[in-house]
């Protein structure tokens, strides 16, 4: 068995710290945030790792502050306190909505924000230690094996789907996302942030591997913004999304002034609807509206053999997001 160490950090000071000192001595490492991914990833071989890079100790990351043009969520914070946030389920319900779909109370109650937002994709090939382009190969064994749970937007060389919930509420909010590594700080966009397979297949974001997510950055969304998020799943509860549909609106009375529609389960990164949004631009929010914006969700769609089901799933995720928000 490979040996492992725990290194507490008590600040993303100490985490960085303790990043640069084990990448310069050569050790594979791992940040862990609540745990609830990267244990059993250890567990199963998935991920090698000498020294474990505990955050949890960390104190000054986990925490919402708001000012007038934006709020500042520490990655740190769980998700049942993110989920539980009166003054985020007010104005950002997507993000609350999300957080309080992931797994189940007990995994909610020590799974934080970042290891939400970077937990490493659920195919079961790469979870069971085939030697795909995640795993650091250079094939896919999904397009042409079992493809059923895989992407229908956005897919090749590698077919996984993000799996985070939280994810598309983030981009829908349009967050940016705050890192820190040895070299210093940095705030991505969404679009710096996500990678597509296509760009790097073995991973899904831009973070240097002794980087870490420390926190988001999500701008004051304008005075009558409604939102939501909808997820479909293969079971009741404690799974990922089958499919998933972030939807945050602008509105003046009943019209759509802006719309940001956010895919998850679909892409291998949270995939915008650019042709959605454009459509519900100054549209009536109503049946209709609904009934149209959810066929016109899956026009560009490449499904593989055996993940057809997830063209109507999505449609419908779409259509019944902004049922959910027609004005009473
Ligand atoms: C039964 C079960 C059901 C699940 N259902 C869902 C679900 O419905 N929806 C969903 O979205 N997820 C689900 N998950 C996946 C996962 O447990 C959660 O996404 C959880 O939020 C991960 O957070 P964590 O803090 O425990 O991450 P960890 O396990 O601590 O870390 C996850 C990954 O992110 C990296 N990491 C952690 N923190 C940071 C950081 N600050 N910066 C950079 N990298 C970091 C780790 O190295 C690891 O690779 C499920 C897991 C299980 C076991
Ligand atoms: S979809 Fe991605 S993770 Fe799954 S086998 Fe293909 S390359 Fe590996």
């Amino acid at each position: 068995m490979r040996a492992l160490s725990n290194i507490n950090a008590r600040s993303i000071a100490e985490a960085v710290a303790a990043a640069r000192q084990a990448n310069d001595a050569g050790q594979a490492f791992a940040f862990s945030g609540g745990g609830t991914d990267l244990l059993q990833q250890i567990k199963d071989g998935t991920a090698a790792v000498d020294v474990i890079i505990n955050l949890r100790p960390v104190t000054d990351a986990s925490q919402i502050t708001s000012n007038q043009t934006e709020t500042v969520i520490g990655g740190l914070i769980t998700l049942t306190d993110l989920a539980a946030d009166a003054t985020l389920a007010q104005r950002m319900r997507v993000l609350t909505e999300a957080a309080a779909s992931v797994a189940t109370p007990q995994i909610r109650n020590v799974a934080t924000l970042a290891g939400n937002v970077t937990q490493r994709p659920w195919c079961w090939y790469y979870r069971n230690g085939f030697q795909c382009f995640k795993a650091g190969g250079d094939q896919c064994y999904s397009v042409n094996g079992e493809n059923q749970q895989h992407a229908i937007f956005g897919g090749g060389p590698s077919f996984i789907v993000h799996p985070s919930d939280t994810a598309p509420a983030l981009v829908a909010l349009r967050a940016a996302f705050d890192v820190a590594g040895p070299s210093g700080n940095r705030t991505l966009s969404a679009e710096e942030f996500f990678v597509l397979p296509s760009q790097n297949p073995a991973r899904e974001n831009s973070m240097l591997n002794t980087e870490l997510l420390v926190g988001v950055r999500l701008p004051t969304p304008a005075e009558n913004t409604v939102s939501t998020y909808f997820k479909v799943m293969d079971r009741e509860a404690w799974t990922h999304a089958e499919v998933s549909v972030a939807v945050v609106l602008e509105m003046s009375a009943a019209t759509i002034t802006s719309a940001s529609i956010v895919l998850g389960g679909v892409a291998p990164i949270p995939w915008r609807s650019l042709e959605v949004e454009r459509f519900l631009s100054g549209k009536t929010l109503d049946a209709a509206t609904a009934q149209q914006a959810g066929a016109m969700a899956i026009a560009n769609a490449q499904p593989l053999a055996k993940n057809r089901h997830k063209l109507p799933m999505t449609s419908a995720a779409v259509e019944r997001a902004l049922l959910r928000l027609v004005p009473a």
